[in-house]
């Protein structure tokens, strides 16, 4: 089976999940090819060859430099002609979902999306998915050629730096002018770190709720001394005492930070859906029994609204912060 991932860009550097879609093609065995669009995109070509393509298709140009659905599903489309892949996937960012959706549209494919696990089957991808809100994990498989799929952010480890290189082929874009001209990109500043980016987590559940303004407050000094963003379980969530884009687990976000810290969280497989894979998961729950302490590395039982403030207080002694 041939894949061919496509990497998407901005500023001229990769999307970081990008390589995650590449490091899960790889898993699957066969030949993985990689497809960067964009503007000043050489560093990246040559990253995804390092990072295990064994060829880089590239398409360079002013043009590209701001996605641009249509211009973008052209360029796929002709790519995916010329190497005659299997299958195309890509990351299940905003970006990587409409480009699957429109691609797989006018080749009259089905898209296997948003998914957290991949396999190869007889040489066809099967693609285990949420439907029902996360009710229900199907696994899924598409009919015709090419099989086209998305991953979802943080359902799989980046392809490793190797330090191979591949041939880099530039293929000239494919239109020149699209009906909708993007001009320009203005970007949320929130001031915080982003959840999926973060090196390290710390969230809250239900075990705030004898006064969630001051537990979610002390979480947030918590993760401030430590440079961690602020994640929640979907029972803190469907309280209100923190938004929606907070929620960590199968119909939140899934994260793989290298420190989680769980801070009245019980540990139910949906949440653990979505943090399990944490390098180091610390938890503090009143309850010894919770079954978040027989995922997590080290446990601390106890009371969070004393916990949380004396982890502060070490961190910013240790830290110097
Ligand atoms: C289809 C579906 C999808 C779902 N998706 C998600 C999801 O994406 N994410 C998610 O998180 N959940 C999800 N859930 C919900 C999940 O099943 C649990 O209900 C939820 O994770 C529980 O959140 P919690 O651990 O904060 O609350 P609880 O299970 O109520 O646990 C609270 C914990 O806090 C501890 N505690 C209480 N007070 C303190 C204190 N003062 N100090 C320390 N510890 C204390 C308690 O001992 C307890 O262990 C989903 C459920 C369904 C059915």
């Amino acid at each position: 089976m041939k894949t061919l991932v496509f990497i998407e860009t901005d500023s001229g550097v990769a999307v970081g999940s990008s390589w995650e879609a590449l490091g899960k093609a790889l898993s699957l065995g066969g030949e993985v090819e990689a497809l960067v669009i964009g503007h000043a995109v050489e560093a990246v070509a040559a990253e995804a060859g390092a990072r295990g393509a064994t060829k880089v298709y590239r398409i360079d140009d002013p043009s590209r430099a701001l996605f641009d659905l249509e211009l973008y599903t052209e360029d796929v489309k002709a790519v995916l002609a010329e190497t005659n892949a299997d299958a195309l996937l890509a990351s299940h960012t905003g970006n990587g979902r409409d480009l699957a959706a429109a691609v797989g549209f006018d080749l009259g494919v089905g898209v296997i999306a948003d998914c957290l696990e991949l396999k190869a089957e007889d040489g066809k991808l099967v693609g285990t998915r949420p439907i029902y809100s996360g009710n229900i994990l199907v696994d899924v498989r598409v009919d015709g050629r090419p099989q086209i799929a998305t991953l979802r952010p943080r359902a799989a480890a980046p392809a490793p730096v190797t330090g191979a290189t591949a041939p880099i082929v530039d293929v000239a874009p494919a239109a020149a002018k699209a009906r909708v001209q993007v001009q320009a990109v203005e970007r949320a500043e929130t001031g915080e770190i982003s959840l999926t980016d973060a090196s390290i987590i710390v969230s809250g559940g239900r075990g705030v709720a004898k006064d969630p303004d001051l537990g979610f407050k002390l979480i947030r000094e918590l993760a401030q001394v430590l440079g961690a963003a602020v994640g929640a379980s979907r029972a803190a969530v469907d309280a209100g005492f923190i938004p929606y884009k907070y929620q960590v687990g199968q119909t939140g976000k899934v994260v793989r930070p290298d420190l989680y810290i769980a801070c009245g969280i019980s540990g139910a497989v949906q949440h653990l859906a979505g943090m399990g894979s944490s390098k180091v998961i610390v938890a503090i729950n009143k309850d010894a029994e919770a079954p978040i302490f027989s995922v997590a590395n080290y446990g601390i039982v106890g009371d969070l609204f004393e916990i949380v403030p004396a982890l502060t207080r070490a961190a910013k002694a240790k830290l110097n912060r």
